[in-house]
């Protein structure tokens, strides 16, 4: 039987370390989430990061621009926040509209209030491997596999997806651990033949159930980021949720067929209730080390 990966253990352990960090502070530590338009996905990873802060003791605020607003607005809207002192950390929710220039508007965060570890002197710090606010998914799935006893180093460990915030930052994060990394995308070959040589595949493709047995070696540990909203029965049923897409009229799934890496894989991740609590315990962690530096340099 495949071991499951469940995050909410993993995330209450992250949490309760955070606490008394928290309580030594001079002041609350202060995220700021910038929500721009009414995307409901969007809406629904805001409101458990507020919540998630409400639990810790972390001040949040949420701000909320309509989807019309313009590139230079939102900049200046992370200006301001730049210069609060009660602000320790910034997040701005992708994605944001098409007409918004995404990346002048990640930039604009300082790269000391980025909580999300976007800015590019914080991948450039990753990239060096010094201390620096870290993308929260990737950093999540490493304390993962730690918490799990995974082993890393010196593993083949693979990343399926490059973008630049889950498989570019994942793929150095398991270097730094000195695992041997190969990264895959789309433009790859022989892509099923390259995964199931990997001791750790990590699948961050935005594609549902696309993983299927033959991508994993037989006792592999197979991480699955995706979250994928199916609409379509036969999609579902493929994928083993047809009775999900029955009562709620849609499914949510993983990149990984969830039938077939119970059946192939070593240890696994649930969709849902593996990656995504993570995510959520790293951003906090990323704030309170975010208003740890502001406070003892204030
Ligand atoms: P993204 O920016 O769309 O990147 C997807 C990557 O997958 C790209 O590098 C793309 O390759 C590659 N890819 C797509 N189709 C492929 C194919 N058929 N074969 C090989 N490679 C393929 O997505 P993302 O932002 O990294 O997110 C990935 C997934 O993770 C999404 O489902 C997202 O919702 C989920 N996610 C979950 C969490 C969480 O907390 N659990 C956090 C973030 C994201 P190219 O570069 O060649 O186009």
């Amino acid at each position: 039987m495949a071991q499951i990966l469940h995050g909410m253990p993993v995330q209450t352990l992250i949490l309760s370390q955070l606490r008394p960090r928290i309580q030594r502070l001079r002041r609350p530590p202060g995220l700021a989430v910038v929500l721009v338009g009414h995307n409901p996905a969007s809406e629904i990873y805001v409101r458990s990061k507020i919540k998630a802060c409400a639990e810790l003791g972390i001040f949040s605020e949420r701000l909320t621009p309509p989807e019309s607003v313009t590139t230079e607005e939102l900049m200046a809207i992370v200006g301001e926040l730049n210069h609060r002192t009660d602000i320790d950390g910034i997040l701005v929710q992708m994605p944001l509209p098409k007409h918004v220039d995404a990346r002048a508007v990640l930039e604009a965060v300082a790269a000391d209030k980025d909580a999300d570890g976007f800015h590019p002197v914080n991948v450039g710090y990753l990239v060096a491997g010094r201390p620096a606010p870290r993308a929260c998914t990737p950093a999540g799935i490493i304390e993962l596999l730690k918490h799990y006893k995974i082993p890393i180093e010196g593993r083949h460990a693979l990343v399926l997806g490059r973008s630049d915030i889950v498989g570019k930052p994942m793929a150095l994060m398991l270097l730094h651990e000195n695992a041997t990394v190969t990264i895959c995308h789309s433009r790859s070959v022989n892509l099923s033949g390259i995964c199931r040589q990997a001791d750790i595949l990590v699948a961050a493709m935005g594609r549902p159930g696309f993983v299927t047995g033959e991508f994993i070696a037989p006792g592999a540990t197979v991480i699955d980021v995706g979250i994928n909203r199916i609409t379509d029965r036969a999609e579902a049923a493929r994928l083993g949720r047809a009775e999900e897409f029955d009562s709620k009229g849609k499914a949510m799934v993983g990149d990984v067929h969830p039938l077939d890496v119970a059946r192939v894989a070593g240890a696994y991740t649930p969709v849902p209730g593996g990656v995504g609590p993570l995510t959520i315990a790293m951003l906090m962690a990323n704030t309170v080390a975010l208003a740890e530096r502001h406070t003892c340099s204030a």
